[in-house]
């Protein structure tokens, strides 16, 4: 099963792309996840990245191409992808290069949130730096504050976490990546999900969903 996860930052994406790894046994690629191990680990497409990233636009898409595609080779059970494709640009390499090998995208969910909404969850987001769990300090909170229920790593603020470059990349999110939306609805379906209520709430639309799917491809 190859499922997108779009939406805005801070729609829920990596939250809700982690649960349906678990659920169905897919590989979970997030592209800003993986931007952030190579800069952490020092490679050039880090350092080429760290720029784009901490003013909140989008690292450029050759850039970014490449390094799915390497990343996607793992996915032989089924990928999700959060994050990938952000510009239309992408989305059309990414359809060529699986049609190339007889393949397609099964399913293209679109979680869809307030701006207002964003705000309040990025700028309380903590993550943990070790295993990747994602926290928000008043709707997520960890049994013990500041410190990763899994593994007892110290949360960390990711730095382009804070109002102003949430600004910036929800202005980047609606010049260059709604667009990828419509590309889609233009010629899929796209399932439309409310993403403004409680994590709980929103999987459990999205699993009866992916249920009914996997059922069929079984
Ligand atoms: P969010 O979805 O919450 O904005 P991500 O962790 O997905 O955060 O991405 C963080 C940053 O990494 C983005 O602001 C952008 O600079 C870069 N990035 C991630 N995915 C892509 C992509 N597919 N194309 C270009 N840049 C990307």
């Amino acid at each position: 099963m190859r499922i997108v996860l779009l939406g805005a930052p801070g729609a829920g994406k990596g939250t809700h792309c982690k649960r349906i790894a678990d659920r169905y046994g897919v590989l979970h690629l997030s592209s800003g996840d993986i931007l952030r191990r190579e800069r952490a680990a020092g490679t050039e497409l880090g350092r080429k990245a760290q720029g784009y990233m901490d003013a909140g636009a989008l690292v450029p898409d050759e850039l970014v191409v490449e390094m799915m595609s390497r990343a996607m080779k793992d996915a032989s059970a089924g990928v999700v992808l959060d994050g990938f494709p952000r510009t239309v640009n992408q989305a059309e390499v990414l359809d060529k290069a699986l049609a190339a090998k007889g393949g397609g995208i099964d399913v293209v969910m679109n979680l869809v949130v307030d701006d207002g909404v964003v705000v309040a969850r990025i700028t309380g987001r903590r993550s943990c730096p070790k295993c990747g769990a994602v926290y928000h300090v008043k709707n997520m909170p960890p049994k013990v504050a500041g410190v990763c229920d899994k593994d007892g790593a110290a949360l960390v603020q990711r730095p382009d976490d804070t109002e102003e470059v949430v600004r910036n990349r929800l202005e980047t999110y609606y010049r260059q990546t709604e667009p990828v939306v419509d590309y889609y609805k233009s010629k899929r379906t796209v399932d439309d999900i409310d993403a403004s209520g409680d994590a709980d709430v929103v999987a459990k639309v999205i699993f009866e969903k992916l249920d009914r799917l996997a059922g069929k491809k079984k």
